[in-house]
């Protein structure tokens, strides 16, 4: 294997989330194929061969996982700011989003990654609508994702009847199974408030007979929960429980308005949740209880969600958020601590996606998935603490170079599989579109 090593990335620290944090002039990670042949000092000198990234003040980390988007959203972005979800939804997003088309959605979601790996994420999450459409983005992009149909009671702008839904999930999966593509395929009921019963269970199904991550939004506002207690006589979580649904596929996100028995039950189940903390103080849902969440042990990662309500997908602003957002609902300036953030990042993150076999980390097996970021910038001077750095300091335009399976996604801050320009002179033509719908 190590013959055939094609890359080479090299710097002065390394953080791997596994191994702590190593801090030497020349440390490298050594990429054979898609996957992290070695960890040493000056690779590139034992393989002359390959390509060499290097930046002598280069932190090399592994890939930001977010967990929770919906990447489309970007045509969006600043277009209904400043307002309570349910009228920002119902007034301004649902009518435009019925008017969402295929090269839409395509374009959106490159855009997306374009922002993504401009600010070192490697992996997302996404749940949308016409996903045929984001997964063949990210599969041109050379991005890993998640991605899945969402379903609803309503009529889909994608595919008409909740019927035709499932048939075009089922068409998903049998492009992408066993495809050799970075593209997973997921179940996504959209939320409790928005799906019956019965369609929450035919979901699961579904992903149960996939063995497919079941994603759906759970408990983001206290109207949520009002509505589901009012309906169902029970909070959505509990809801969830009452129809079996609550199991180690279900990746929540949100998880604002939860209560100690239902964290106690989420983790009981073995639920992962996918927390989104800018979103929810600019939506006013108020703060998840992240903290609690992960001293149950619940596996907690960090998401956007789209960026019409955040309005970026930059996974360094969220973490600090992430981190300094805690400590104010806890009075506690020792809640969230920074490795806790960066963990949620990565490894967590990976973890509630169930591939923290594959990617989460840098060591050698695993996929090669990888940032390096230039710290000599002067936010980030001097060096005392990376991680601290990392978390309360950096930012996404920090990192230089990133690798995605194996393959250089941005050299130099410039992308290599896609055409940031074009796509940007498209968008501006979208956004003018996007404008002028009612
Ligand atoms: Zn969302």
């Amino acid at each position: 294997m190590q013959q055939d090593v094609q890359l080479v990335l090299s710097g002065r620290w390394l953080v791997s989330m596994n191994g702590g944090v190593r801090e030497e002039a020349g440390i490298s990670v050594a990429v054979a194929g898609d996957s992290i042949a070695e960890i040493g000092s000056n690779l590139a000198a034992k393989y002359p061969q390959a390509e060499l990234l290097a930046c002598p003040h280069g932190l090399i980390m592994p890939g930001l996982v977010n967990v929770h988007t919906h990447a489309a959203m970007s045509c969006f972005r600043g277009l209904a700011d400043d307002l309570p979800l349910m009228d920002w939804l119902t007034q301004h997003i649902f009518p435009r989003e019925a008017q969402l088309t295929k090269e839409i959605v395509y374009h959106a979601t490159l855009l997306s990654i374009c922002e993504m790996i401009r600010s070192g994420t490697t992996s997302f999450n996404d749940m949308y609508l016409f996903t045929k459409e984001a997964a063949r983005a990210a599969a041109e992009a050379g991005m890993r994702a998640w991605i899945g149909e969402v379903f609803f009671d309503f009529p889909s702008p994608c595919y008409g009847e909740l019927e035709n839904g499932f048939a075009y999930a089922e068409e998903l999966f049998s492009t992408y199974e066993d495809s050799g593509e970075l593209v997973s395929i997921t179940v996504n009921p959209h939320a409790v408030y928005t799906c019956s019963p019965a369609l929450l269970q035919r979901a699961a199904a579904l992903a149960e007979r996939k063995n497919a991550l079941l994603h759906i939004h759970l408990a983001e506002t206290r109207d949520e929960v009002q509505g589901c207690v009012e309906k169902y006589g029970r909070t959505p979580a509990r809801h969830l429980e009452q129809l079996g649904l609550l199991n180690e596929r279900v990746v929540a996100a949100h998880c604002v308005m939860l209560d100690e028995e239902e964290i106690a039950l989420l983790a009981r189940r073995r639920v992962k949740v996918a927390h989104c903390p800018e979103s929810n103080m600019k939506l006013a849902s108020g703060i998840a209880p992240a903290q609690q969440m992960l001293n149950s042990g619940l596996k907690v990662g960090i998401g956007t969600d789209g960026s019409a309500s955040n309005n970026d997908l930059d996974m360094f602003n969220e973490m600090s958020t992430a981190a300094k957002l805690h400590k104010v609902r806890e009075f506690d300036p020792t809640a969230m601590n920074a490795e806790s953030a960066l963990c949620a990042a990565t490894l967590g993150g990976a973890e509630v996606l169930g591939a923290a076999d594959r990617i989460g980390s840098v060591a050698v097996g695993k996929k090669a998935d990888l940032i390096l970021l230039d710290l000599r910038q002067p936010h980030l001077c001097p060096l005392h603490n990376p991680v601290s750095q990392l978390v309360y300091a950096a930012k996404g335009s920090d990192v230089l170079h990133s690798v995605i399976n194996g393959r250089v996604v941005m050299r130099d801050r410039r992308l290599t599989t896609l055409d940031e320009n074009a796509i940007l002179a498209e968008m501006e033509r979208i956004g003018a579109t996007v404008r002028q719908m009612r």
